[in-house]
C-alpha cells in the first residue's frame, strides 16, 4: 500500500497586489490537475474547483486568513490572478505555445515564454480595497449613478450561485457588472431608487446607453483595474516580423496547461 513519499513540493511566495498580504503556494500534483480538468463543464465548478484549488495550495498565509471562508472574502480578483501566477509559475514555470494573432497580417502563432520574464505588478496605493466604492455620475442616464468596487472572490461565487446552473448566456454579462455594487435613480421628483439585486443590476446595465458603460469601465481603471499583476511580453509575428506587445490572459492559459500538459509529451 502506498504510504506517500515523504517529499517537498516546490513553493513559491506571493503578494497580493490588491490587499497586500503574503501568501506561499505550493506546485499542484497530478490529482489537483486532474480534478481542474474534470471542472471545465460549468463556470460555477470551474470557478469553486480554482479558488479551492488554490487555497489548498497554499502552504503559508496571512494571520487573518483563518479559513476558506475568510480567504474568500478578502481576495480580490486581481489577488486571484497573483495568487494563480504564483501556482503557474511553481507547477510549470513556461507559458507554452500561447496563441497570438499578429495585429498586422491577422495570422495566428504560437509562442513559448518564462512565465517570470513576463511579469510585473502594481500595487493597490492604500489599504481600503476591501470597503472602496466609487460613485460614478453616468453622463448620458442623467440622474443615475452606477457605484462600483473591486468585487472579492466571495462576490463573485455568491453572484454566480444567484444565477443558477443554466444561464449560459448570462455569462458575459455577469462577469462585466461585478464590478457594480448598485445603481441608484434620483428622479427629480419623488424617492431615490436603488437596485442592488444582482439580476436587477444586470437588466440595468444592458439598458444603459453604450457611453455610459465606457465611463463606468474608465472610472473602474483609474481607481482599481490598473493595480495588479501584468503578464505582458513582446512577440515578433513569425509570419510577417510584425513586434507587438501581449498581454497574456493568465486563467485561460491555466485551464489550457492543466489540460495539454500530458498532450505534448
Ligand atoms: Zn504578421
Amino acid at each position: 500500500m502506498f504510504k506517500g513519499f515523504d517529499i517537498k513540493y516546490p513553493e513559491y511566495e506571493v503578494h497580493t497586489p490588491h490587499t497586500n498580504l503574503s501568501y506561499n503556494v505550493r506546485s499542484l500534483n497530478v490529482q489537483e490537475e486532474e480534478r481542474l480538468k474534470g471542472s471545465l463543464l460549468s463556470a460555477i465548478k470551474v470557478n469553486e474547483h480554482l479558488n479551492k484549488c488554490i487555497y489548498e495550495a497554499i502552504t503559508k498565509k496571512p494571520e487573518e486568513i483563518k479559513d476558506y471562508d475568510t480567504f474568500l472574502k478578502h481576495t480580490t480578483l486581481k489577488d486571484r490572478d497573483a495568487l494563480l501566477y504564483g501556482l503557474y509559475h511553481i507547477t510549470y514555470e513556461e507559458i507554452r505555445n500561447y496563441d497570438v494573432t499578429c495585429p498586422s497580417c491577422r495570422k495566428e502563432y504560437p509562442v513559448t515564454v518564462q512565465a517570470s520574464s513576463t511579469f510585473s505588478m502594481t500595487a493597490f496605493p492604500t489599504n481600503d480595497v476591501l470597503s472602496k466604492v466609487v460613485k460614478v455620475d453616468l453622463p448620458i442616464s442623467q440622474g443615475v449613478s452606477a457605484y462600483i468596487s473591486q468585487p472579492t472572490l466571495f462576490e463573485e461565487m455568491t453572484a454566480l450561485k444567484s444565477l443558477g446552473v443554466s444561464t449560459g448566456t448570462n455569462m458575459d454579462i455577469l462577469t462585466e457588472t461585478l464590478i457594480l455594487k448598485k445603481f441608484q435613480q434620483n428622479p427629480e421628483e419623488g424617492d431615490t431608487i436603488i437596485y442592488s439585486e444582482r439580476e436587477d443590476i444586470m437588466d440595468a446595465y444592458m439598458s444603459l446607453p453604450a457611453k455610459d458603460k465606457r465611463e463606468i469601465y474608465k472610472k473602474y481603471k483609474e481607481e482599481f483595474g490598473q493595480y495588479g499583476i501584468n503578464l505582458r511580453m513582446l512577440s515578433t509575428c513569425v509570419h510577417c516580423g510584425t513586434q507587438d506587445t501581449i498581454d497574456i490572459d493568465l486563467v485561460e492559459n491555466f485551464f489550457r496547461m492543466v489540460h495539454s500538459i500530458w498532450v505534448d509529451k
